[in-house]
């Protein structure tokens, strides 16, 4: 398409996303390509060299706040940079489009042999459901792949020789933002809390967002039940024709739904209409961990299978042969009767009250950067649970207001040290107060930045303070 070397694209954003973009805007003949990123180092520097070659200009150390070139048709740009960033707000206020890294995906997918998507967004449990959907697939016989916000981008995927059969699609709302003429085979919202809403603006401008992964989607569009907001998002979604409502429930699944009879995990979806009773796919003991978060994943990652036309026994066997990434609800250790869960990845309120809901006896690990969300409706929803919380990071206090409004009762200790020790004082007061049978649970609610690199970090040092405990 000539249309590719003549449009002057600038690429904002020099990461994996940003380097898989320029790269592939290349390599389909594009001669006006400029990169643009804030940061300037070393490995950016590296990597800078070999797009040059091949045709691109790169500047860094200078990006979202860049003045915007004057003769620019299209900018695309990274997750994480906010629509208000200066070049950005002037591509917007020139009627310029901005593109993500998916919607360039959609756009150079070879349409006669492109592999279908199927997309999932939500606040939380995106990247399990994923997993489990493209452990599924491929039980199924299908060459399948897991892209996106996962860490393979989905150009990647999209670019690869040998094609894929189907395309197991990660989305962030940021991604979603700026992408405009997607078509999903089947689509999933799991669920929505307030997460990132500084760089959406507002609560509503965050879910119309995730509600995006549905436009023109082509067969299912998969919502939460116990979500309503995730069934609102359907019913005001544009689809193609033909397009149905499916819902997953923790409960019994009505008409056009999965979710759960007794021990089973059901479809009454994709049954033959003239069947009356729902189809078995998987006993609740297939899913892992059986946490009731982890089972509306799996319902979820389901339902997009069977949309996808996958066997029953396919859904069983994916899922079966399933363990969920590290530091989502991993178990670390039994100490002296106690079980020590690593679940470092709930890295926000809704993530971490999900997983305390798992258990019946907790000693409650929290605290770091709190992003502004509020734990009101955690510690209402937990207390019971709570036989003590430890406390650390920046915004313990926020949780210790929460705690004193609404579970006053609940013994609070509070760790201040911040230093590479402070893990091993954290662990080593929960095992003081718990009791044989609890649950010491890290599960922060709050993302891992103000003391350690990232949220493994966080969670391998809390699994170290384990080992230090037994010894
Ligand atoms: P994401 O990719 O959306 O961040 P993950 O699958 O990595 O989601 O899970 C992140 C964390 O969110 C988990 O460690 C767990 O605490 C929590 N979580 C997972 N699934 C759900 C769910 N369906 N509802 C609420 N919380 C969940």
């Amino acid at each position: 398409d000539d249309g590719w070397a003549t449009t002057r694209f600038v690429v904002l954003g020099f990461g994996t996303a940003g380097y898989a973009c320029a790269d592939s805007l290349l390599q389909a003949g594009a001669e006006h390509v400029v990169v643009l990123d804030d940061r300037d180092n070393e490995a950016l520097r590296d990597k800078a060299q070999i797009l040059e070659v091949l045709g691109a200009t790169i500047t860094l150390g200078e990006g979202s706040t860049a003045t915007l070139p004057p003769d620019v048709d299209i900018v695309v740009t990274s997750p994480g940079v906010p629509p208000s960033a200066p070049l950005l707000a002037q591509a917007a206020e020139r009627g310029v489009p901005i593109w993500s890294e998916i919607e360039l995906a959609w756009r150079l997918r070879d349409p006669a042999n492109a592999a279908p998507w199927l997309c999932v967004t939500g606040t939380n449990g995106k990247t399990t459901t994923v997993q489990m959907l493209t452990a599924i697939l491929t039980a199924a016989g299908h060459r399948a792949v897991a892209a996106g916000n996962i860490g393979l981008p989905l150009l990647e995927a999209v670019m690869d020789p040998e094609p894929y059969d189907v395309i197991a699609v990660e989305l962030s709302s940021y991604q979603l933002h700026f992408t405009h003429s997607m078509s999903a085979h089947s689509a999933a919202v799991l669920n929505l809390a307030p997460d990132h809403i500084d760089w959406h603006g507002s609560m509503d401008a965050y879910a119309a967002d995730k509600g995006k992964i549905f436009t023109n989607c082509q067969v299912a569009c998969v919502y939460n039940v116990a979500d309503p907001v995730t069934e609102h998002l359907v019913e005001e979604a544009d689809v193609i024709e033909g397009c149905r409502a499916v819902g997953f429930t923790l409960g019994t699944p009505g008409l056009s739904m999965v979710g759960l009879v007794e021990d089973l995990l059901v479809d009454r979806a994709f049954v033959e209409q003239r069947q009356t009773s729902a189809l078995e796919l998987a006993k609740l003991e297939d899913v892992n961990p059986p946490a009731p978060h982890n089972v509306a994943n799996a319902l979820a990652a389901a339902a997009l299978a069977r949309a996808f036309g996958v066997p029953a026994t396919a859904v069983r066997d994916g899922l079966r042969g399933f363990s969920p990434d590290k530091h989502r609800i991993a178990h670390v250790a039994e100490v002296a009767g106690v079980n020590y869960v690593d679940d470092s990845k709930a890295t926000n309120p809704h993530a971490a009250q999900a997983s305390l809901l798992a258990y019946e006896h907790v000693v409650w690990i929290a605290g770091g950067q709190a992003k502004g969300a509020t734990f009101d409706e955690l510690v209402i929803a937990a207390k019971d649970r709570l036989r003590a919380v430890v406390l650390l990071g920046q915004d313990k206090a926020v949780i210790a207001e929460a705690l004193e409004r609404h579970a006053p009762d609940v013994p609070r200790i509070v760790v201040e040290s911040t230093d590479t020790g402070a893990m091993e004082i954290v662990v080593g007061e929960a095992a003081k107060v718990a009791q044989v049978g609890d649950t010491v649970l890290l599960a922060p609610g709050c993302a891992s930045w103000d003391m350690f690199a990232n949220y493994g970090a966080r969670g391998d040092a809390f699994a170290e303070a384990v080992r230090v405990l037994a010894d």
